[in-house]
C-alpha cells in the first residue's frame, strides 16, 4: 500500500489562517506585529528563503523588514545593529539569517538578539532552556515544523515509538532529537560516522532527515509502515531534492513528506507563529 502524504503545504495553509486571524486582533488594538531579518552578504538560498518570510508575514498580518549588512561587514557592525533591534520598541522579533559569511559565526554575536525577541532560538538562553526543558520560549522553526508534521502524522503520539534522527546539526537534528525525547519516544541520532545506518532505520517507527544528502535513504531501508518527515532540501539538476528517495520510501511507508511540499512551507509558518507569541507576550508585559 502506498504510504499516505503529508501535506505540508495544506498543513500551512491552515495555520497560516489561524495566525492571520490572531495577527489581525493584534493590528485592531494599534499593535503591528514585527519581524526584522538580518542579513549578511547576498547568498542565494538565504535571500530567496527571506523573500518567502516576508510574503508569509504578509498572509499573516505580520510586517517583515530585511535589515541588510554588506557580505564583509564586521562581527562589531553585527553586534551594533542587533543591538539598536533590541532597542527599538516597534520590533518585536529579530532573527539573523544563517549561514554567515566565513569571517563571521552566529556564535559570536546571538547573544545580542534578546532571548524574547528571539524567534528563531539562536541565543544559547534559549537553546540551554530548550535542551533542558526549562520553559522554552522559542522551539526554533524548522524542529518545530516537524513537530507539527509528526502530530498530524498516524504516528502520533510517539510515547514509546523507535524514532531515528538522520544528522545532528544544532539547527535541525539536535532540537529535533531533543523534542522527540520529550515526547517519551525513544531516539537514535545517527550522523555521517555511524555504522550501519541501515540496521537503525529498519528498526525506526519515524525516521526523521536531515543530512543534506539527496536521495541517500531509501525504500528497502525502512521498516515497512514508518512515518518519514524529509528535512533535506539540495537541488540536483534544477530540482529540489529531498534525502529520502521519495518514490521508493513511499512504496514500504506509512506516511510520508514530500520535497518540496513537506517540512520547507510548514518552516515558514512556525516562525511566524513564533514572531507572533514574541509580539503577544511583549504588549502584554510577559516578556
Ligand atoms: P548540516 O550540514 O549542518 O548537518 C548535516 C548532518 O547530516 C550532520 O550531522 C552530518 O553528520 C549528517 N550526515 C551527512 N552525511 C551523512 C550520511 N551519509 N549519513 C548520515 N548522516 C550524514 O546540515 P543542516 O542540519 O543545516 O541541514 C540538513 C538539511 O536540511 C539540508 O539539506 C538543509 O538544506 C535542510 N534544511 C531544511 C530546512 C527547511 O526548513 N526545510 C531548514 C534547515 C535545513 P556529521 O555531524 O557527522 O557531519
Amino acid at each position: 500500500v502506498p504510504a499516505t502524504l503529508i501535506d505540508g503545504r495544506a498543513i500551512a495553509a491552515e495555520l497560516r489562517a489561524e495566525l492571520s486571524a490572531r495577527g489581525s486582533h493584534l493590528r485592531e488594538r494599534g499593535i503591528v506585529p514585527r519581524l526584522v531579518v538580518g542579513i549578511v552578504g547576498e547568498d542565494a538560498p538565504s535571500m530567496a528563503y527571506v523573500r518567502s518570510l516576508v510574503n508569509a508575514g504578509k498572509q499573516t498580518a505580520i510586517d517583515v523588514a530585511v535589515a541588510a549588512l554588506p557580505g564583509d561587514a564586521t562581527e562589531a557592525a553585527v553586534r551594533a545593529q542587533l543591538e539598536s533591534l533590541a532597542l527599538d520598541r516597534s520590533v518585536h522579533a529579530v532573527m539573523l539569517q544563517q549561514p554567515l559569511p566565513a569571517h563571521l559565526s552566529i556564535r559570536a554575536v546571538a547573544e545580542r538578539i534578546p532571548p524574547g525577541k528571539d524567534v528563531d532560538c539562536a541565543n544559547p538562553v534559549n537553546q540551554g532552556r530548550l535542551a533542558f526543558g526549562s520553559g522554552a520560549v522559542f522551539v526554533p522553526a524548522t524542529p518545530a515544523a516537524v513537530m507539527i508534521l509528526l502530530e498530524r502524522s498516524p504516528a502520533w503520539p510517539l510515547r514509546g515509538k523507535q524514532c531515528v534522527i538522520v544528522g545532528r546539526s544544532s539547527v535541525v537534528g539536535l532540537p529535533v532529537a531533543l523534542l522527540i525525547m520529550r515526547c517519551d519516544a525513544t531516539i537514535t541520532v545517527t550522523h555521517s560516522k555511524t555504522i550501519d545506518l541501515r540496521s537503525h532505520l529498519g528498526r525506526a517507527d519515524v525516521v526523521v532527515a536531515a543530512t543534506g544528502v539527496p536521495g541517500m535513504i531509501t525504500g528497502p531501508m525502512l521498516r515497512p509502515g514508518a512515518t518519514v518527515i524529509d528535512v533535506g532540501t539540495s537541488v540536483v539538476d534544477g530540482k529540489m531534492t529531498g534525502d529520502v528517495d521519495f518514490e521508493s520510501a513511499a512504496e514500504v511507508a506509512g506516511a510520508i513528506t514530500p520535497v518540496p511540499g513537506g517540512v520547507g512551507p510548514v518552516t515558514n509558518v512556525a516562525l511566524m507563529r513564533n514572531v507572533l507569541a514574541a509580539c503577544e507576550r511583549l504588549s502584554d508585559g510577559s516578556a
